[in-house]
Parts: structure tokens; C-alpha cells; sequence
């Protein structure tokens, strides 16, 4: 066991207690000397100080000479790396653990642990300016490379995943019987049971899947999610300019595509799949979020069933008496289970009425402009006294909405 003093040329203090079978390369010395890599020429004269023995790279206990695989690194990195479209990447290597462990025993024993570079370090780094030069791609050390790439430097294999893309634009669903996202069986969770017909699915249908299944074959996905600026029921529908969405695409190999051509793949098939799509563009990773925190006022049709026969002076009366009032609104049950029971304050700033089939008749419809979060239907049939006023309650007959509609979702997009 030697204990040696730091010489002056080594900016650490150095107390050195190593066993006989921790020697080290020059290379793997050097990391920890002065915590860069290729800097032989300190190590070599670290140990003429020290007199420690010399290694040769292949015998060296932490990096076993698998930098002279280098090149092998760089080969399978690259035929992993070559079904994907990238112009940014990152390039990670995994190493044996007995060798990294070995190297962090050694760190510690040197007071390192703090300081220093590791072998992974040294080799990212080789990886990387080789990547970068035999692509054109440029390294990202910080934020989100589009492309990852991870090698073993023992099995010579490499992996690499791509960053989703994403997908902006607008939506219309047309069906009352689709919900807006992919739907999983709440008894199997997607796995496939009797109740959804071994599908995994409650609904075979969605309009994340009209949008998403087109668009995962353009950029070569593996999968995609749908993030949407708020959703409607699934018994209503979203017309007018539809509403704002990113979908996701997981795993893309292009990261670029006709989105024209998908725009016009998705229309070809509305009257059957229930959904349209409208400027579609490429949007940035941060607009998930903002799409998904956006809260807009938005503009409904409510088809209306009234118990009996209302008069139109009647109805013109009660929509007129709505607009402009904050509801008190409590949690409908319908929607207990994902939201909290509490009591929300909800404007109405305009109530309408749009059409009536005849006067005095029982169905008519409402056109209402409300800030985001009103519940629409229980505007109208009051939800058993847990929203005030309500068009029932003003009007003095049960009165509930058929269908519903969203007309318009006010953001900050101009109109068509
Ligand atoms: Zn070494
Ligand atoms: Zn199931």
C-alpha cells in the first residue's frame, strides 16, 4: 500500500492509497489528475513523481483498453443513427459496471469524487465529435437533441431514439358517438378483456385516432398522443374553426413531412371517421403545455328539450335574463370522479336564442358565449338545483339539452 503527497503540478491535493492491482493507463491516470481527458503527457510525468507503475491500456483494470474499440463505437452508433432524419443528437456510452464502480473507488480514495472526469465523460466526448463529423449533425450537450444515442462499449451495440415531433392545428369532430382521444378499456386498461371485445379499446374510434393513424406512416412514429385545448363530450359535436391540438409523434425517423398531404388524407375520409383538420403546422415541444393550460371562452349551440311547451317571448326572456350572470356551479356528478366537488363561479356573457321550431314549442336552441369551464348542459337543466340560475329554473319547466355543440373555441386564432 503507498500513501504519496501530491506533487506541485497537480492542483488537487492528492492522498493516494491504492492496492497493488489499481494502477492505471496513462489515460485513465490522467482523468483523474486533472480532470480532462488526453493530457498522457501529465499522467506520464505524474508518474515519474510517483514513481507508479505504467499500464498499457489493456490491462488497465477501469478502462479494460476498450478505447481502442473506439472506431467499433462509432460504427454501430452510426448504423443505428442512419433510419432517422437528425440535425441535433447526443451520444451516451455504458461501460461495465465493475469498471466504473473501480473508477469511483479510485476518486474517492484521491478525494475526487467531485472533481475529475469519468470514463464515460472521455468517451461521450470521443463519440460525439465523431458522430458530429461523420453526420454534419451537431452535438447538444444541453436541452433536447433530436436524436439519442446510447452505445455499450462492451457488446458493441447501440441504440437510438428520436424526440417526438409535434404536430399542431385545429380540429372538428363531426360524430356524436367518438370521444376526442384514444379511449382505454377501464376494465382491462388497454389489454383486451370480454366487456371491450378483446379490442383493449372503449371506443373503436377517436378523433386522435383519425389524425394520429394518417400522420404516425408520414414521419415514420412509432406511436403518438394527442394533447388537446380542452375537450368536449363525446355525444357533442366541434364544429366552426374546430378546435386547437398538438398531436405527438413518437419516435419519428423524419422529422419533417407533407403536412399539406396529411391535411388532405385526414379530410379525404371525414364523412366516415368524424374528423377534420385545419392549418396544421410544426410546433415547438413547449406548446404542449400551452395548449393544454389555455383557458378560453367558448361559443355553444344547445339543442333544448323542454318538458312542455315553452312560448318564444318566454324563451327570449330567460336568454336574456342569462346573459351577463356569474352561475354558481357545482361539481356535476357526471364529473365527480376526475374533478373536486366544489362550487364554481362561471360567467355566461351571452345567451341567444338561435332557432325554435315553433312557438310555443318544446325544442329550441340556445346560442351561449361562456367562459371556459361552464358546464353547458347543467346551465340549462339546473343539475338538481347545483347550478343557479339556471335556464329550467328561470323558465319554470324542466328543460334539458339534447345535443350540444361547440361552436367556436375563443382563443386568440382569427376566425375563418
Ligand atoms: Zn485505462
Ligand atoms: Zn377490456
Amino acid at each position: 500500500m503507498a500513501e504519496v503527497a501530491a506533487p506541485a503540478s497537480v492542483p488537487a491535493p492528492v492522498v493516494l492509497k491504492l492496492e497493488p492491482a489499481h494502477v492505471l493507463c496513462d489515460r485513465c491516470l490522467g482523468r483523474r489528475l486533472i480532470g480532462a481527458a488526453g493530457f498522457d503527457a501529465q499522467a506520464a510525468k505524474a508518474r515519474e513523481v510517483r514513481t507508479w507503475a505504467e499500464v498499457p491500456e489493456p490491462k488497465c483494470p477501469v478502462c479494460e483498453g476498450a478505447f481502442e474499440d473506439a472506431p467499433k463505437w462509432l460504427a454501430v452508433a452510426l448504423e443505428a443513427a442512419a433510419p432517422f432524419q437528425f440535425a441535433t443528437f447526443q451520444a451516451g456510452t455504458k461501460f461495465p459496471s465493475p469498471c466504473e464502480g473501480l473508477e469511483k473507488e479510485i476518486s474517492r480514495a484521491m478525494g475526487q469524487e467531485k472533481s475529475g472526469e469519468n470514463i464515460r465523460t472521455e468517451a461521450n466526448r470521443w463519440l460525439a465529435t465523431a458522430i458530429a463529423k461523420a453526420t454534419g449533425a451537431t452535438t447538444s450537450p444541453e436541452g433536447r437533441p433530436e436524436l439519442v444515442l446510447d452505445v455499450d462499449t462492451r457488446y458493441w451495440s447501440a441504440t437510438a431514439e428520436s424526440n417526438s415531433v409535434f404536430v399542431k392545428g385545429r380540429y372538428n369532430k363531426l360524430r356524436r358517438d367518438i370521444p376526442q382521444t384514444h379511449w382505454p378499456c377501464r376494465r382491462c386498461t388497454g389489454k383486451g378483456c370480454w366487456e371491450c371485445n378483446d379490442t383493449g379499446v372503449t371506443y373503436a374510434e377517436s378523433v386522435e385516432d383519425a389524425i394520429g393513424e394518417p400522420a404516425e406512416p408520414l414521419f415514420g412514429a412509432t406511436g403518438f398522443s394527442f394533447h388537446g385545448a380542452g375537450r368536449e363530450d363525446i355525444d357533442a359535436l366541434m364544429l366552426g374553426t374546430g378546435r386547437p391540438f398538438i398531436l405527438e409523434l413518437k419516435n419519428p425517423r423524419r422529422r419533417v413531412a407533407d403536412l399539406p398531404e396529411l391535411e388532405s388524407r385526414i379530410n379525404a375520409v371525414t364523412a366516415t371517421s368524424g374528423a377534420a383538420v385545419r392549418d396544421l403546422r410544426m410546433a415547438a415541444p413547449e406548446e404542449v403545455a400551452a395548449i393544454k393550460e389555455g383557458e378560453y371562452g367558448k361559443e355553444y349551440l344547445a339543442h333544448c328539450l323542454a318538458e312542455t311547451a315553452l312560448a318564444k317571448a318566454k324563451v327570449l326572456e330567460v336568454a336574456a335574463a342569462l346573459t351577463g350572470v356569474a352561475l354558481d356551479q357545482r361539481t356535476p356528478d357526471r364529473v365527480s370522479h376526475r374533478r373536486a366537488d366544489l362550487v364554481r363561479k362561471r360567467t355566461l356573457h351571452k345567451v341567444t336564442l338561435e332557432a325554435m321550431e315553433a312557438d310555443p314549442g318544446v325544442r329550441f336552441s340556445l346560442r351561449v358565449h361562456a367562459e371556459s369551464g361552464t358546464y353547458i348542459k347543467e346551465m340549462v337543466n339546473g343539475d338538481e338545483g347545483r347550478t343557479t340560475p339556471s335556464f329550467a329554473a328561470l323558465a319554470g319547466v324542466p328543460v334539458k339539452v339534447e345535443f350540444l355543440d361547440v361552436v367556436a373555441i375563443l382563443d386568440d386564432a382569427p376566425a375563418a
